[in-house]
């Protein structure tokens, strides 16, 4: 721990006093370690599409404008990239809307049954697609959480994006939800996915932090959706956690008030 000390002489005082004041600098360091770390992040992951785009249009511009199937394979590229772009500073605004004090949220009880069957409702075609079946599994259909609805939503398209993303053709996501201490209800999302190494799951809910950066990307991740449910379930006064077991699959719960 490293103290820093400010000695301010007390102005007109005959006795010649002074005001010391001790600051943390430990803690000062760390909060701005982590403020340059994610500017660098955010900086690299802007370029990255920024970067691509630039190269394609460049390769346009220089004649592969006039080669149809070329053109229109990079104009695709192109647009990818930016979709890609336009995911992460949407991403990015969230998080900090989330992050900021003066983000307030509408607390209201939501019927958990219902907000799962509209998020499963909205991922039927992606996961039809890939062969994918979606579940939702409880014993207590009507408990009531008490929650932002809007952020219940993007919690539970967030964990059920990841299941279907990081699973392979022909498995499962069921969701499932229970009273747990009374109090609280326990969402989870659990999927027969490719799984988490073990030395990876204390860090997911990282901003940015991917296990497999190029998979994540191919994917149209952006890195920041775990530590946005993370930081919407702790402003609803709940916690997150993680469970999984490398090819078998992965569990994230979200534990929140009970209405
Ligand atoms: P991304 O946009 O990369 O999916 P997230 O913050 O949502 O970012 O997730 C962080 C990382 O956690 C992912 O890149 C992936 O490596 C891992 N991950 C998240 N959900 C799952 C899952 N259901 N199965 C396996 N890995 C997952």
């Amino acid at each position: 721990r490293r103290l820093s000390v400010q000695i301010t002489p007390l102005m007109g005082a005959e006795s010649g006093g002074a005001v010391i004041v001790l600051h943390d600098i430990t803690e000062l360091r760390r909060l701005e370690t982590i403020r340059q770390e994610f500017v660098a992040n955010v900086s690299h992951e802007l370029k990255t599409p920024l970067s691509s785009i630039k190269a394609y249009t460049e390769t346009l511009l220089g004649g592969a404008l006039h080669d149809e199937q070329h053109a229109m394979s990079f104009l695709g590229r192109i647009e990818e990239q930016a979709d890609r772009l336009n995911a992460l500073i949407q991403d990015l605004l969230s998080l900090a809307r989330i992050e900021s004090a003066e983000q307030t949220f509408d607390l209201a009880p939501v019927v958990v049954g219902e907000a799962v069957a509209a998020c499963l409702s909205d991922y039927t075609p992606q996961a039809d697609a890939r062969g994918i079946r979606l579940l939702a599994e409880s014993d207590e259909p009507q408990a009531e959480v008490v929650a932002d609805p809007e952020g219940l939503r993007v919690i539970l398209n967030n964990l059920v994006d990841n299941a279907i993303k990081y699973t392979p053709d022909g498995g499962s996501v069921t969701v499932g939800w229970k009273v747990v201490e009374e109090d609280y209800v326990r969402l989870s999302v659990t999927d027969t996915g490719i799984g988490i190494p073990k030395d990876q799951l204390p860090r997911v809910f990282e901003r940015f932090h991917r296990v497999d950066k190029a998979r994540s990307r191919e994917l149209g991740g952006t890195g920041l959706g775990l530590s946005i449910v993370k930081h919407l379930t702790q402003s609803f006064g709940g916690s997150v956690a993680v469970e999984s077991k490398i090819d078998h699959g992965t569990s994230f719960y979200v534990t929140l008030p009970k209405s």
